[in-house]
């Protein structure tokens, strides 16, 4: 049964990803080509993050990423610094936990990004951690963090930095190297516009030292991310990998690198700007007050409108499926994802067209139309 996918990822996927993963494979374990063909992946990889970093494809999607940073640093009994301000942020949590970690928590409001200078005055206090772990673009909410400041603030107090960035890359500017990120996680299913079922995770030479460093051995082999370190010399892989998988993400990577980087992130800064202008004039409330990610907006439902009803309405009637939103939000928070491929005028036109009528059928009151004032504010 085909729907029409508009959530904030999974994405829309490009004819041509798709079909190069119906391509033939060779047996990645012992063609050495591929080892090569994989290195050239994660270089092109590198020139979408500004990374001159160690750079991985792993096969799992991007929880797998996040885990396995927390996994090869984490030793325990260390003290690592969560930088709370959504969802994702406080998840980071348990993954410390898991592997050991003494975890202490840097919760804020999450209807706005990390405001620096709490974090500094935070850090002036204590800053005895090994790392920090935070979220680019914390998506239920769609608040987007300034990496720049804070990774570079981090560094600042000698804190190793954990990013997940799997729903800003791509729809956001990130550099790696610029903002001395240590650890940065992206996953293919959000703004790369890939199918899901990989992340990829890039890892600065300090980071590199602190694994090498550890006392005590990584308590997992495959969240071990030190295990990938001589591959190209060994010219073997720890694993087998999804060849497929990893054909179709170079030409998702090719698609982005050939519209351009810059291109690509105006046309998400363009789109989520009309999307939340025309909200606003429609009467709707946005849930945050600030630090608006232009991958995502999460729109605060009013007074008796659920927004599971809303997103209901849409897949009964048109089999289009858009996303409320996770954990205490479900209800309460609607989204409309525009990141990657779906960050396209006739799809969010569309999008928009559809949640007039469903507003207005569940009876929303306006005289106004949320097309025609996304149609005004596109400009
Ligand atoms: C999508 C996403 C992930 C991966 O989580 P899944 O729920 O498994 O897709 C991780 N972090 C963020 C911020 C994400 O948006």
């Amino acid at each position: 049964m085909y729907k029409f996918n508009f959530s904030p990822g999974p994405t829309l996927v490009r004819e041509n990803v798709r079909l190069a993963r119906a391509k033939s494979v060779t047996n990645p374990d012992i063609d050495v080509d591929f080892v090569y063909y994989y290195k050239s992946v994660c270089n092109k990889f590198n020139k979408i993050i500004n990374s001159t970093g160690d750079t991985y494809i792993l096969s799992g999607e991007a929880i797998l990423g996040l885990e396995a940073a927390c996994a090869t640093l984490t030793e325990p009994g260390d003290r690592v610094l969560v930088i709370d301000n959504g969802v994702y942020g406080h998840f980071f949590k348990d993954f410390v936990e898991i592997y050991g970690g003494d975890t202490v928590l840097f919760t804020t409001d999450y209807k706005t990004g990390v405001n620096l200078k709490e974090l500094d005055d935070f850090l002036k206090e204590d800053s005895n951690f090994k790392y920090a772990t935070l979220v680019h673009c914390d998506t239920p909410t769609g608040v987007i963090n300034d990496l720049d400041g804070i990774c570079n603030l981090l560094k600042k107090y000698g804190i190793l930095s954990v990013v997940d960035s799997v729903s800003g890359m791509v729809g956001e500017k990130v550099d790696f190297d610029g903002s001395k990120i240590d650890i940065i996680i992206g996953g293919t299913q959000k703004a790369i516009s890939a199918q899901p079922g990989l992340t990829i995770v890039s890892i600065s030479k300090d980071a590199k030292k602190a694994f090498k460093e550890r006392k005590v051995p990584v308590g997992s082999f495959y969240a071990n991310l030190m295990i990938w370190e001589h591959y190209l010399e060994e010219e073997y892989f720890p694993y087998t990998l999804p060849a497929s998988d990893i054909m179709s993400l170079e030409v998702a990577i090719d698609n982005i690198l050939e519209e351009g980087l810059q291109t690509v992130i105006d046309r998400h800064a363009k789109l989520a700007e009309a999307v939340r202008e025309s909200l606003k004039a429609y009467g709707l409330k946005l849930y945050l007050d600030d630090c608006f990610s232009n991958t995502v907006t999460a729109i605060t439902l009013p007074n008796g409108l659920k927004a599971t009803d809303i997103s209901h309405y849409i897949l009964k009637k048109y089999n289009v499926l858009l996303a409320t939103s996770l954990d205490t939000f479900r209800d309460k928070i609607l989204r409309i994802g525009h990141m990657g491929e779906n960050a396209r005028f006739a799809t969010i036109f569309y999008i928009m067209s559809l949640l007039d009528e469903a507003f207005k059928y569940l009876g929303y009151e306006t005289d106004k139309n949320l097309r025609d004032l996304f149609l005004e504010n596109y400009k």
